[in-house]
């Protein structure tokens, strides 16, 4: 008898346990995730395994794996790796009046492939020991001749300087975008960097005075180090804003779990899940009014582009072969 309930006990979990396993392929690192996915958990009883792998190895996979795949969900970072996922046909387009409602339009593919959870600026920074604020105003003058040898650059071959390019394409037409980038080139302090971590060290460093960065790198490193010796500037505040970058999700065509994995990533646009997201990665949230990190509330309020990331997605290939012609390697 004794054994007979030790049995039922040990079975009831299994019984108790309606709950749907939703598998994530995510190209963000586990810690910046984590969070985000036990809070789903605690929300709904669903379980996530989780993925990760760059995007571009999360993308081939889905595609090797075809109707096989595990995959329900895939994230990634930067509307250029959504938009390879949606354009090799391995996103499931979403309905969904929670996602309309969530998120700005500008922020999701109109045909609901994708859409953005996080937001995050692609700014300037400075070094304030040898730059006054009062001396930067847009991307476009970093180009003067004013800034010879004294700009930092990470290298045109990452996605979201050839998304921040697109932008300014669309922006400014071709040719004054073109020659924008030419100055910047032109104006390099030290040769073009691997990463925007190190970039931000060396403008701390005084290597060089200014550089271009996503805001949760400068984040990061202001947590480690409150006095290091970098600000932030919101360019192009008198006209069309700073460049919006974000990480985003999608509902894998292939997956057996279509309509939970909707639901998963509506969840993710919840002020909940945003508070989460943006507290996690020092990020902004896509619609949701939330109460920011205390660093990054610090950063103060600024006005954003608003070209929707699907024409910076369009403007990609064309921003690419601009930058290869001015030698931003
Ligand atoms: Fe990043």
């Amino acid at each position: 008898m004794r054994a007979f309930f030790v049995t039922l006990a040990l079975l009831a979990p299994v019984f108790a346990s309606a709950s749907t396993e939703i598998v994530l392929y995510s190209s963000r690192a586990e810690p910046l995730i984590r969070p985000v996915l036990d809070a789903y958990q605690k929300a709904t009883g669903n379980t996530v395994r989780l993925v990760t792998d760059s995007a571009e190895g999360l993308i081939e996979k889905i595609a090797a794996e075809g109707d096989k795949t595990p995959a329900d969900v895939l994230m990634t970072v930067d509307v250029g790796n959504l938009s390879e996922a949606q354009k090799r046909g391995l996103l499931s387009p979403m309905k969904s009046t929670t996602l309309t409602k969530n998120v700005p339009s500008a922020l999701r593919d109109s045909e609901g492939h994708w859409v953005a959870v996080s937001r995050r600026m692609r700014t300037i920074f400075y070094n304030p020991t040898k730059v006054k604020p009062e001396e930067l105003s847009t991307y476009e003058a970093l180009a003067e001749p004013k800034w010879k040898k004294r700009v930092c650059l990470r290298t045109s071959k990452k996605v979201y300087n050839q998304s921040l390019v697109a932008m300014m394409i669309a922006d400014l037409g071709e040719k004054k975008a073109e020659e924008t980038v030419r100055g910047w080139v032109e104006n390099l302090a030290v040769d073009v960097f691997p990463d925007d971590t190190k970039m931000l060290e060396a403008i701390a460093a005084g290597q060089c005075d200014v550089g271009i960065a996503n805001t949760y790198y400068f984040g990061r490193l202001q947590k480690k180090d409150p006095a290091i010796n970098i600000r932030p500037f919101w360019p192009n505040q008198k006209g069309r804003g700073v460049h919006v970058n974000v990480s985003g999700v999608g509902v894998v065509k292939n997956s057996a779990k279509k309509v939970e994995a909707q639901k998963f990533v509506e969840w993710m646009t919840t002020p909940e899940a945003q508070k989460v997201f943006a507290e996690l990665g020092m990020e902004y949230p896509v619609g949701a009014k939330i109460e920011q990190d205390p660093i990054v509330r610090a950063w103060g309020a600024f006005k954003t582009d608003p070209t929707p990331l699907t024409r910076v997605r369009e403007l990609q290939p064309v921003a690419v072969r601009l930058m290869d012609r001015v030698g931003y390697r």
